[in-house]
Order: C-alpha cells, then sequence, then structure tokens
C-alpha cells in the first residue's frame, strides 16, 4: 500500500496518519475546519491511552505537558475523603496511571508528531465523493480537487460523513444525560483524579491538567433537545455543584465566565463490523463511540490506530488487514460502549436494584488495562 487518505484531524486520525506515515505509506490527512484544533477543554487519558502514546513515541512529550496523576481518591458529597488508591501504569512503575491535559496540547503533539513523520496536512477541505475500483478509491473534494488513493480512513468522528457516505446510516442512542466540562484554576489541593459520590443524579470529577489547571465535569440527567443558552452556563455549573462540599465548595466561585465551561449530551454509537467496505475503513468515534465514563475514548482511538498499522504491516492483502483490524477491535470498543451506557444508565436512574458503579469501574479498568 503506497498512498492513504485520513479523513478528519482528531485524536484517531493523527494518531493513524503518524503511524502509516512512519511505516512508509504516503498520508494526506484532510480535516474540514479551518484548522487542526481541538475544543479547548481537559482530557483524562486512562492507562490504556498512555500505554498507546508511548507506542507512538509522543509518551513523554504528553507527560510533560500535562499533569501525570498517580492517585484516584472519592469523596462523600461533603467533601470528606472517603478513599484513595494508587493507579498503576501500564508504562512503568515510576510513571503516572492516568494523565490529565487540555485537549489542545494533547492535539498540538499529535500534530506536531504526524507532520514530522511526512504527513500532508490539508485544512478547510472534506470528501464529497468517493469511487472505488479492484485498484483504488477516487475521491472528490469540496475544494474541487481530486485524488487516487489505496485507502481510506474515516476518522472523521460522531457525526461520520465517511461512514454516511460509504456505509449508510447508523441510529445513535441518545442516554438523557448531559455533561458540564468546566476549565478551573488548580488548587494545590488537587493532585489525584477526584470523584465525588453522587448526590441525587448529579455526578462531579475533576481532573488536573496542568500546574495551573484543571478542569470539573458535571453530569446530571436531561431532556433530548435541551441545550443551555451561553447566558445560563455559569449559573448552572454552579447550582448543580452547590450540594457538594470539599473542594467542589471552595472552587465554587472560580466558574465565572461562559469561556471556561463546555456543555454537550451523551450520544453513543457502534457500527456492526465489519467496520471496512472495500479500501474504506472506519476508527475512532466514527465506529464507535462511547460515554466518557471510563475516560477511554481516546484510549480507543488511539489503539485502533495502532492495531490498524499493525494489521496492514502483517499482510499485503488490503481486505485481509481491514478485517483483521476489525475483528480485533470490535469486541474490546463494544465493551466500551456497553460499560458507558449502563453507567450513564445507573447515573441517571438512581437506586437501579444492582446498581455497582465502583465494581463494574473497577473491573473495566483491570480489562482495559490487560492486552489489546
Ligand atoms: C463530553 C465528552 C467528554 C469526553 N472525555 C473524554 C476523556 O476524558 N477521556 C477520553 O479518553 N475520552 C473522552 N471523550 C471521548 C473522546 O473525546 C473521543 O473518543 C475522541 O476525541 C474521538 O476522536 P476521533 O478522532 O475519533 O473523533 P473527533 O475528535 O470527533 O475528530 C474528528 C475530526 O474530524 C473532523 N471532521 C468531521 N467531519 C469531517 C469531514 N467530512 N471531512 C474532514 N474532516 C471532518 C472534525 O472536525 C474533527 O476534527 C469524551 C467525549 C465527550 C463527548
Amino acid at each position: 500500500m503506497t498512498r492513504a487518505l485520513i479523513v478528519g484531524g482528531g485524536i484517531g486520525g493523527l494518531a493513524t496518519a503518524l503511524l502509516l506515515s512512519r511505516q512508509g505509506v504516503e498520508v494526506d490527512l484532510v480535516e474540514r475546519q479551518d484548522r487542526v484544533e481541538a475544543l479547548g477543554s481537559g482530557i483524562t487519558l486512562i492507562g490504556a491511552a498512555l500505554r498507546a502514546l508511548d507506542r507512538l513515541g509522543v509518551y513523554e512529550e504528553c507527560v510533560a505537558n500535562g499533569f501525570g496523576v498517580t492517585d484516584f481518591e472519592t469523596y462523600a458529597a461533603d467533601g470528606t475523603l472517603d478513599s484513595r488508591f494508587p493507579l498503576p501504569s501500564p508504562v512503568g512503575c515510576d510513571q503516572p496511571g492516568l494523565l490529565g491535559m487540555m485537549r489542545p496540547v494533547l492535539h498540538r503533539v499529535l500534530l506536531n508528531r504526524a507532520a514530522a513523520e511526512g504527513t500532508t496536512v490539508r485544512t478547510a477541505t472534506a470528501p464529497v465523493r468517493f469511487e472505488q475500483d479492484a485498484d483504488r478509491v477516487t475521491v472528490g473534494f469540496t475544494t474541487g480537487e481530486t485524488g487516487a488513493y489505496d485507502l481510506v480512513v474515516g476518522a472523521d468522528g460522531f457525526r461520520s460523513t465517511v461512514r454516511d457516505m460509504v456505509f449508510g446510516p447508523v441510529k445513535p442512542d441518545f442516554l438523557g444525560q448531559g455533561i458540564l466540562r468546566v476549565v478551573l484554576p488548580r488548587p494545590a489541593e488537587v493532585t489525584a483524579e477526584v470523584q465525588f459520590h453522587t448526590v441525587g443524579d448529579v455526578f462531579i470529577g475533576f481532573t488536573p491538567t496542568a500546574a495551573d489547571s484543571m478542569y470539573m465535569y458535571i453530569t446530571f440527567p436531561v431532556e433530548k433537545g435541551y441545550r443551555p443558552g451561553r447566558a445560563e452556563l455559569v449559573e448552572l455549573a454552579r447550582g448543580r455543584v452547590a450540594p457538594f462540599g470539599g473542594i467542589a465548595a471552595r472552587i465554587r466561585d472560580d466558574i465565572k465566565a461562559p469561556e471556561q465551561i463546555n456543555y454537550t449530551t451523551f450520544e453513543t454509537l457502534l457500527v456492526p463490523a465489519p467496520w471496512h467496505r472495500g479500501r474504506v475503513v472506519l476508527m475512532g468515534d466514527a465506529a464507535h463511540c462511547p460515554t466518557p465514563h471510563l475516560g477511554a475514548g481516546a484510549a480507543m482511538c488511539l489503539e485502533d490506530a495502532i492495531v490498524l498499522g499493525e494489521s496492514l504491516a502483517a499482510t499485503p492483502v488490503l481486505g485481509e488487514a481491514l478485517s483483521a483490524y476489525g475483528e480485533r477491535r470490535h469486541p474490546r470498543c463494544a465493551f466500551v460502549v456497553d460499560t458507558g451506557n449502563l453507567l450513564s444508565h445507573w447515573q441517571t436512574h438512581p437506586g437501579t436494584p444492582g446498581a455497582d458503579h465502583q465494581r463494574v469501574i473497577a473491573e473495566a479498568f483491570e480489562k482495559l488495562a490487560g492486552p489489546f
């Protein structure tokens, strides 16, 4: 295989571009936005993501530009410490088990490394047409240009147009849960991944992202179509945090401006296997979009990139490589989607018989720390 097109400059597309370029493939990456950039919020990278970043060769740079976390702490609603346990690192016993980062920083690290490996990046460009024959895919772009490729990777996220154009419609699940992510100054006391026990159906947590910053996440049930106005965001976030004490009470007045806050709802999807049609393959959120309850979305994107690279290197027969990739990835990604859906259901339906968040999360982390 000599030429690949990657559609989408998110975590998945950038990681795939980096790896395929390193494997000697001529890679074009197109991003429909004017710049390859991410929402200015934070991201929690679990051990599986750190292991994958290490395999991509960007682990040290990420750790140097994020906040390495070695412990997980849980708090009662009044702010009393309930438990603290160490997070094992898959990278090395002297390394963090989790990394908090600002999303734009992670993007910059991946973009710079992909470009250094030889990826050509074109922004403000999207595909409008795919024509496949036995030897190639011809792609028409919004710019009026066309290109011929051996492989097209649809890494264009939850609302993937590659998926719509090549695979047909896939119905997402709306979970009835919304999330506010708030960028805040980091108080010195927040050095761990912090989560509070839910108060009713509201759940909050904190991830440090740098020496001077952290982000808070607040989840709560919402009706379909609910979208708070910009002017409501500060009061909404402060109101949801109000029942919580301790750290949560101490940072409440730091929620000051709508620019600090991002709101979205949880919608998930899982494309049935196989994840390829001819020479077009899906990866990342385009193929499997989980809720963030396990903090595993980025890990799954990064692992997809690694497995796709390994599968392509293992056989010159493209169809065999893409089948091997999908067969290896589907069960693990389905597990992340299903587990996130279950945790979301339990949070929005307090008192569900048999609900046991801590057990399910602990078992999931153990599974995700295992081989992929
Ligand atoms: C609220 C929330 C919180 C989350 N928190 C975490 C977390 O803490 N930890 C974690 O690991 N995961 C988290 N996730 C999940 C994680 O963000 C995603 O799994 C991951 O970003 C998906 O990356 P991606 O590259 O597949 O897609 P995306 O990040 O969606 O990137 C797709 C890119 O493709 C571009 N694009 C779209 N269509 C086209 C087109 N037609 N042509 C060209 N370009 C196109 C888009 O502009 C975008 O740049 C969270 C998700 C949500 C919703």
